[in-house]
């Protein structure tokens, strides 16, 4: 066991040790990288730096319990149980889940044991119910003579997931869950900066009694443990969330076997405010859905286009709504919004509102960081965008939005406003006319809409995006279905 996080609260000298193969080991090079409470800039662990060997044995020891052994020999039934059972225990350890996800990413831990803790077990409790209900057809073929034909559905094989730092455990988990709902075994690899909810969930899996094998943890850098797993001939199948660049790199390093690729990437989210909205509940989720978690939301609603009738109204809404926002560590009890996870992502985030301004854009609120400890940035809000600025058009994931005013041009009009981006994930729509509403529905270019109401994420919900936005969808049928391979079988009874 990783007694080290048991330890609590998890300030350590001795780094924490991987899962591979049901045994908690160290890196084979012995390196290791500090984990920094965002909040604060302090370190608060080690993590092992995992590298092409460690990746290695664990896609080795998954193959193993893929192929042999007790995960091969369990009926769908047992691994719903353990799944629920998984998800009973993250609940049961949801305080101490919540205040390691707080410590490490500065997420206010109410949100967090709300939100992020709520939504692992949630997710593994809807996908247990598909292990059981996963199954192929009979199908009516024409050949001549008597047949019998069908389809199967079999797990993929080995998996690859590789998870970014904004919700760390759920997301770990939202990938985990449909690929082991669907028999497969898998090597995940946390974000540098994010692994402790993760190899606390390791600790949780082994106790639950998951196979040795099935579920396999390397922390390390990207372009070392992350490099070695999209590259590695042992692994069937890549499901990737992240940036759209590191994107584009896996594919390429996933055609040396042609794995299967599931890729999760940004946004740059529209928001319409039309002028018969209810403007209160559309300003509260407007504003929620660009400051919610720091802006570090691949769905974030991050580009608003508001009637000119009402923009003066919402625009000023919003604003208010985002000086009261009380931002502190994520520790503090009234704390509504964290820090940005590093500051890296600071100055990122900076640099991109400084742009804004050169070119030409105005800081109606917010715009600067917050002196004194930890990565805090001011929630922003800017006016006077023009549609070819980089903060208009690039994914600046966080609390950054950008707003344009719309008058009465035709819904085609507005929707190519909408759509002219190279992503395609998520848009809200705020009117009471049903009209308006479906046919911005059918003209928007994007993976998932929603009508009065911000990105609303449901597991019953297919998600994912158009255009660079990603490929392939999460959640649902869908998303269980996308960890298996279809076999059709004709048997000759002639
Ligand atoms: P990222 O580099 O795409 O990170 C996502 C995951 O991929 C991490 O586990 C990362 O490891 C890993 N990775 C990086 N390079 C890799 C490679 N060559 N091969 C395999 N895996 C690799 O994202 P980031 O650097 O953390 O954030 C940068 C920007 O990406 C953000 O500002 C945001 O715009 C976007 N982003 C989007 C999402 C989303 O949900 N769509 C999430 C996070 C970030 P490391 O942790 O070592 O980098
Ligand atoms: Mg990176």
């Amino acid at each position: 066991m990783n007694t080290l996080l048991k330890t609590f609260p998890p300030i350590l000298n001795q780094p924490l040790k991987m899962l591979i193969d049901g045994q908690w080991v160290s890196s084979q090079s012995g390196a290791t990288l500090s984990v920094i409470n965002p909040s604060n800039g302090q370190v608060i662990a080690q993590e092992s730096l995992g590298g092409q060997v460690d990746v290695d044995l664990a896609v080795q020891a998954a193959r193993r319990a893929l192929d042999s052994g007790p995960w091969q020999k369990m009926r769908p039934s047992e691994r719903t149980r353990l799944m629920l059972k998984l998800a009973d225990t993250i609940e049961q350890n949801g305080d101490e889940l919540a205040m390691l996800e707080t410590l490490n990413t500065g997420k206010p831990l109410k949100m967090a044991r709300a939100f992020d803790i709520s939504m692992a077990a949630e997710c593994l409790r809807y996908n247990a119910g598909w292990a059981t209900k996963l199954h192929g057809e009979t199908r009516n073929v024409s050949l001549p003579g008597e047949w019998h034909a069908f389809t199967l559905r079999e797990p993929v094989g080995v998996v690859g997931l590789i998870v970014p730092w904004n919700v760390p455990l759920a997301m770990a988990v939202s990938k985990i869950a449909p690929a082991i709902a669907a028999g497969c075994t898998v090597v995940l690899k946390p974000a540098e900066l994010t692994p402790l909810t993760a190899l606390r969930l390791g600790e949780l899996i082994q106790e639950v009694g998951f196979p040795a094998g099935v579920i396999n943890m390397v922390t390390g850098l990207g372009h070392e443990a992350g490099q070695a797993i999209v590259s590695h001939p042992g692994i069937d199948k890549i499901s990737f969330t992240g940036s759209t660049a590191v994107g584009k790199s896996i594919l390429a390093a996933a055609s040396g076997n042609l794995k299967r690729v599931a890729l999760e990437l940004g946004g740059k989210s529209p928001v319409f405010i039309f002028a018969d909205a209810d403007l209160e509940r559309a300003m509260d989720a407007a504003a929620r859905g660009i400051f919610g978690n720091t802006g570090q939301v691949c769905a974030a609603g991050s580009r608003l286009f508001v009637h000119k009738k009402v923009a003066d109204r919402v625009i000023e809404g919003i604003a208010q709504r985002a000086r009261q926002l009380k931002v502190a560590s994520g520790l503090s009890p009234d704390a509504e919004m964290g820090p940005v996870i590093s500051e890296r992502q600071r100055e990122r985030v900076l640099e991109y509102i400084a742009s804004g301004r050169e070119d030409g854009a105005e800081i109606v609120t917010g715009g600067e960081a917050i002196q004194g400890e930890g990565f805090f940035v001011q929630p922003t809000v800017i006016v006077n965008t023009h549609p070819r600025m980089k903060i208009v058009q690039e994914e600046i994931f966080g609390p950054v939005l950008s707003t344009q005013i719309f008058d009465d041009e035709s819904l085609e009009q507005l929707a190519e406003r909408g759509n002219d981006s190279i992503y395609g994930l998520s848009s809200s729509i705020w009117t009471r006319d049903l009209r308006t509403a479906h046919q911005m529905i059918r003209r928007l270019k994007a993976g998932n809409v929603r009508v009065n109401a911000a990105a609303a994420l449901d597991f019953a919900m297919p998600f994912g995006g158009y255009k660079q936005s990603g490929w392939g969808r999460e959640n649902g049928r869908e998303g269980v279905e996308a960890y298996t391979e279809l076999k059709s079988v004709a048997i000759d009874l002639n």
